[in-house]
């Protein structure tokens, strides 16, 4: 069955109980009070469908509307994983892991890294430096294994001088 087309969106009764212009699936708004004298005929860019509406409308609803920019968000930002290379949407634009699993792998991977350059910058043996990571965080010798110009590149850190 192929859909059913209206030449002119002025010419049908807008105050009918059986007006296409009152069909949900046509119509993205209700008509105004003065008739449908005002609604243009637009297809929905999202699902084929032919609505009406008063002013420029690319979309038949709000429904069609989020998933066309959903789709097109998601276009956009396809990213592969830091840490397992997998593609994933990310959820927010600094996401850099596909799930908590890989964040969590990729910090014990950086901070097992930290203890290994800190040690050697420090002049101590590796338990001692986990040692002073566990009670200080990250953060300190973090700040010390930059300073002395090492920069994290997704597998180690690397001396970058
Ligand atoms: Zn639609
Ligand atoms: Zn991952």
């Amino acid at each position: 069955m192929s859909k059913l087309t209206y030449p002119i969106a002025g010419l049908i009764p807008a105050n009918l109980p059986n007006s296409p212009l009152k069909n949900g699936h046509f119509s993205a708004t209700k008509p105004t009070q003065g008739g449908a004298d005002d609604l243009n005929r637009y297809i929905c860019l999202q699902c084929d469908c032919e609505f009406t509406a008063t002013q420029n409308a690319k979309y038949c609803s709000a429904k069609c509307r989020q998933k066309a920019y959903r789709k097109r968000h998601s276009q956009t930002t396809i990213r592969s994983c830091s840490n397992c290379l997998k593609d994933f949407y990310p959820s927010h634009a600094s996401q850099v892991y596909c799930s908590s699993a890989c964040n969590n792998a990729a910090y014990r991977r950086r901070r097992a890294g930290i203890v290994l350059v800190f040690a050697s910058i420090a002049g101590i043996d590796q338990l001692t430096a986990d040692d002073i990571l566990e009670r200080t965080g990250i953060k300190p010798a973090r700040r010390v294994v930059e300073a002395a110009g090492y920069r994290w590149n997704v597998t180690g850190w690397e001396l970058m001088r």
